[in-house]
């Protein structure tokens, strides 16, 4: 019995790669991506560093031309599973640049074929739920936090004030709200358009803390959480699913000897809490029993979504250009660590 349970452990995480296209100039023909088949990546390695061709394996491989309605294509059984009272977690990592808020929200210039997971999601969410609107009544609400330096701030504030104080993140089983982050505001939305809001919102405060040299938003993991409840219209049952939509710091390592002051703290922060969900997930991957999920805030935050019967998602992002090949390399072997 045990064993069956760890064995859905691992088939709880699933990990997609995605390859951006080339932003400008440079020919597909440079690409360090030699080639891509099924699940599979095929990574061309420059003579500096060490000539010769590396093979990754992932459930799946999106290259440079998926569309993002491509992306999104087997999501629904996932977006369903959160209706049915299950925890999700989908997010994404890589360097800074490689696509990441692309897959999350899409484009800076959106338009409805370029939107990104999160308004797909929520948008498939709010279509199931009126599907079984005979069945089921659903209460849809969202949080919207950005971890920045180990601390957790409120991205859904209008007064700006709440920014200023980092939250506290509780540990489920000692929340009485039934929310590991119960001072964030939770609003109640019902629409996708509510949500668009929201997000704006969300992104406007995420940038007023950044100068124009520095854009924390690339130095902040950013995470929207939506409460799924619902009640059975026969038994008067409640059953409770949440979905974490979380667009990572970028990946890349700083050079120590060029960075100080707040900017190495801040890749210091990022360094740990991305380690932290590396190993949280490989442990999970490996079936190990004890699984570190309070080295980090990010970890602590994602703990109910992050295994037991949840089901996670990494889209793993690397960039094609030449210059870009050893964080490409560094990012997947974190990838492959947990795939
Ligand atoms: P990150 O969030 O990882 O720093 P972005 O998502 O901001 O990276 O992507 C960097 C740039 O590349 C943006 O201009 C974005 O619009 C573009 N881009 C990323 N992925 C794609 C893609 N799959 N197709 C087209 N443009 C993309
Ligand atoms: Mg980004």
């Amino acid at each position: 019995k045990l064993y069956n349970q760890v064995q859905d452990l691992k088939g709880s995480i699933r990990v997609y790669c995605r390859v951006r296209p080339f932003l400008s100039g440079l020919s597909n023909y440079m690409s360090t991506v030699d080639h891509i088949e099924d699940g599979n990546i095929t990574i061309n390695i420059p003579s500096r560093h060490g000539k010769g061709h590396r093979s990754f394996n992932f459930n799946k491989v999106f290259g440079p031309s998926a569309t993002q309605a491509d992306v999104f294509s087997d999501m629904h059984p996932l977006i369903r599973s959160v209706l049915d009272g299950y925890n999700v977690c989908i997010f994404a990592y890589g360097q800074t640049g490689s696509g990441k808020t692309y897959t999350m929200t899409g484009p800076r210039e959106l338009t409805e074929k370029s939107q990104g997971v999160n308004y797909r999601a929520l948008g498939d969410l709010f279509l199931i739920a009126d599907q079984r609107k005979d069945t089921f009544n659903y209460d849809v609400s969202v949080q919207m936090i950005e971890i920045y330096n180990e601390q957790v701030r409120d991205l859904l504030v209008t007064d700006g004030t709440n920014k200023r104080y980092p939250l506290l993140i509780y540990c489920l089983i000692y929340s009485q709200t039934g929310l590991s982050v119960p001072d964030a505001n939770l609003i109640r939305v019902s629409s996708t358009s509510d949500v668009i809001d929201l997000m704006n919102l969300g992104q406007r405060n995420r940038v007023v803390g950044a100068t124009a040299l520095n854009d924390r938003s690339s130095r902040s993991h950013s995470c929207l959480t939506v409460h799924v409840q619902g009640r059975d219209l026969t038994s008067g049952a409640i059953l409770r699913g949440c979905m974490h939509l979380v667009d990572l710091a970028g990946s890349e390592r700083v050079d120590k000897s060029e960075v100080t002051g707040d900017r190495l703290k801040e890749a210091q922060h990022i360094n740990k809490s991305l380690s932290a969900l590396g190993d949280v997930i490989a442990s999970l991957a490996q079936k190990n029993s004890h699984v570190p999920y309070r080295n980090s805030k990010l970890t602590q935050l994602l703990q109910d979504s992050l295994g037991g019967q949840a089901k996670t998602l990494m889209f793993v992002h690397i960039s094609p250009e030449p210059d870009a090949v050893s964080e490409t390399i560094s990012t997947l072997k974190f990838a492959e660590r947990v795939a």
